[in-house]
This record gives structure tokens, sequence and C-alpha cells, in this order.
């Protein structure tokens, strides 16, 4: 009744199925070439291989699902709602599909051609009152889940100090002090929260090994914590980012900035083509009210924590280390290393708190917001 794609991805093929407010994620990792045909219709999904495929893993299934059969050719997963839409995406060394059911009506899904740009997802389906009549059902719609699991991922590390002040500070050192203390707090302001860092030590991390370790979570939240660093040494304040196409000349340098460390990693075959950076955008794109506020609400917590500081606002760009997170997703860059001022507060402790609190009090805010 709906749709077909073709996409090649790389054959045994792991699987990962991740719930999300928004519906789930359904991930396949994989080595060999394949090109998989998708049909969705009411609540199952079938995906068939053009080639016999080996499991690597069965995941154990999720109350949100209510049967799934894997075999040579495909696979079949009967989700316990209906599904409103379902997407590829492709990130890095993994396939993924998201698929959306909040639907309480059966929606075809609309033919989507792997070769064309996507539409942009239906936000009108995803109303709030189909999951608030859910829960007045009782069902305890396994939709919403709790927001009970952040991670924070301190920008950069190991082999990749990100950028150097003049004094000689080191980004990746300012951001995992501040990112420590980010977890300590959250733990006394949120007890209930699982807070899980990206790297605990100075020590290298891929960008999409970050993103991973969020999705393998089941994060509710990513917050990337970054240091600026600009070619004008007066350049200075605080501003925080959600994924988007960048849009002004400032963001673009910051993104290539906090971008370059791609030159670091080891994989080489980062997917660079417009279409996969298209896909990628589209998974973080459903996310981006939520992280379009949290950035929101960083920024307005660092304007009380600093009021003598620029405000710099919430900016869009296309940073790597955002895409491929299947959750709500926001970069600070919570000071300038590159200004003499701002490198000496971000080697005092007492602007480092600042910095931290202000993200815990913003996250805070969110999670009630959230929950
Ligand atoms: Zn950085």
């Amino acid at each position: 009744m709906s749709e077909l794609l073709f996409l090649s991805i790389f054959a045994a093929i792991g699987l990962n199925l991740f719930p999300r407010h928004d519906g789930a994620v359904v991930e396949l990792i994989g080595q060999r070439v394949l090109e998989p045909v998708v049909r969705a219709s009411g609540n199952t999904l079938r995906i068939d291989f053009n080639e016999p495929v080996e499991w690597l893993e069965t995941a154990s299934l999720p109350i949100w699902i209510d049967r799934l059969t894997a075999d040579s050719s495909g696979l079949t997963i009967e989700f316990d709602l209906l599904i409103a839409s379902a997407d590829w995406a492709l990130s890095g060394d993994s396939m993924v599909m998201i698929v959306f059911a909040r639907a309480e009506e059966e929606i075809l899904l609309p033919p989507v051609a792997w070769q064309a740009p996507p539409a942009p997802p239906d936000t009108s389906l995803w109303s709030d009152s189909l999951v608030f009549a859910a829960l007045e059902r009782g069902e305890g719609s396994p939709w919403l889940v709790d927001f009970d699991c952040i991670v924070v991922d301190p920008g950069h590390g190991g082999r990749d100090p990100g950028a150097v002040g003049r004094s000689g500070s080191r980004e990746k050192d300012r951001t995992l002090e501040i990112s420590l203390m980010v977890r300590d707090l959250l733990r006394i302001r949120l007890p209930e929260l699982r807070v899980v860092l990206t790297r605990t030590v100075d020590e290298y991390v891929s960008l999409g090994a970050r993103t991973r370790m969020a999705n393998r979570n089941r994060a509710d939240l990513f917050v990337s914590i970054h240091c600026n660093a600009a070619v004008n040494r007066s350049a200075n304040g605080f501003e925080t980012y959600f994924l988007s196409r960048a849009r002004t000349d400032d963001a673009r340098a910051v993104q290539m900035l906090e971008n370059n460390v791609l030159e670091l990693d080891e994989i080489s075959t980062v997917p660079e083509d417009p279409l996969s950076f298209l896909l990628a955008d589209m998974a973080q794109s459903i996310f981006q009210n939520q992280s379009s506020h949290l950035a929101g609400a960083i920024q307005s917590s660092f304007s009380h924590a600093f009021p003598v500081r620029r405000d710099r606002g919430v900016k869009r760009a296309g940073f790597y280390v955002l895409r491929g997170a299947y959750m709500p997703a926001v970069l600070v860059e919570v000071g300038f290393i590159s200004n003499p001022e701002e490198e000496q507060g971000l080697k005092s402790l007492d602007f480092r708190f600042k910095a931290a609190q202000a993200i815990v009090e913003s996250i805070v805010e969110y999670a009630e917001r959230e929950s």
C-alpha cells in the first residue's frame, strides 16, 4: 500500500530499536552493500533485501513492538501503533530508519524516492492530543518515554586539542572540566536522570562514536560543550547551536572550526555527499523545535549568569557531531578561548562553574517541560 525505496547499504546486519518521544528509530548496521525495499502499511513495516542477510544481533523485543520477525530475506516489524511516516537516513557506517507512529487513523506513506530531497516531516500528524488520548486510555504510551537519560559531550580530546588560546589553554581541557561539573550538578538537581559523558578523561573519541553512544543509551538529549575561537581576538560571548544548514557567515566559520576534527577521524568515509547530509539533517529537523527551545533556554541562563558578557544568541549550523543524534541535540560555545579575557575566564573555576550551572539550569527547565 505504500512505499518503496531503494538504498545501498553495507550483509551481516546488526539491529537496534530506539523508542523516541516522536516515534521509533530502527537502526540497521552492516558492511555489505544491499538494496532494501521497504513497505509500510498500518502498523507493519517490512524490509526486504536483494540478497540473503545474516542477523548479527536480535534485539530484545521492546514493549512498543508487537512482533518482530527477522529472516534471511528481511525483517518484519509490527508496531503497537500505526505508522504515520517512515524515512531513511544514512549515518556514517550505519543505515537508519526513522518511523513515526502517532496516528490514530491509518495514514498511508507518501511515496518517497531515495534520490529526491525528502519532504519536510508533517508535524501536524504529531498532535499532542493523540498522545494524551493514549495516556487517558491508560496505555502509558510507549512513545512518551520519560526524560531519563542525557548525554553530555565534552568537545574534542586526546590528539584533538580543539582551539588553543594565546596563553596555551586547550579547548579539550576546558570542555572536559565544564562537562564533569555539568554531570555532578545534574546528579544533584535531577537525581533520577542518567547522565552519560562521551568521555571522562583526555582521550580521542570520534564524532560518529559520540552520537552512537547517545543513540545506544537511548538518550533524550545530547548536549555538546565547546569553546569558540576566532581570528579576531576581540570576538567574545556565548552562543548555542542546533543542527541546520548554516545561515550566516559566522555560523559557517564556527561550523568549519568544529567540523575540522573530521580530518583526524580514522573513518575517512564520512558521508560528505549532499544527500546524506540532507537526510541526517532531516533526522535532526524532527527534533528541531525541542533543540531550538533548549538552545534558547541555555542562552537565557547564560545571560543571567554572565550579565556583562555578550549574548550571541541561538544559531543554526551543520555540525557533524549533532548529525546522527536521534534526539534533541545542541552545541554550546561557552566562550572564546581566542579572546585573552575570556581565556582567563575559562581558566578560572568560578567562570566554569557558572557556565556549568547555567547549562544545568536550562536542562532542568527543559526536563520539567518535557516530562
Ligand atoms: Zn570545539
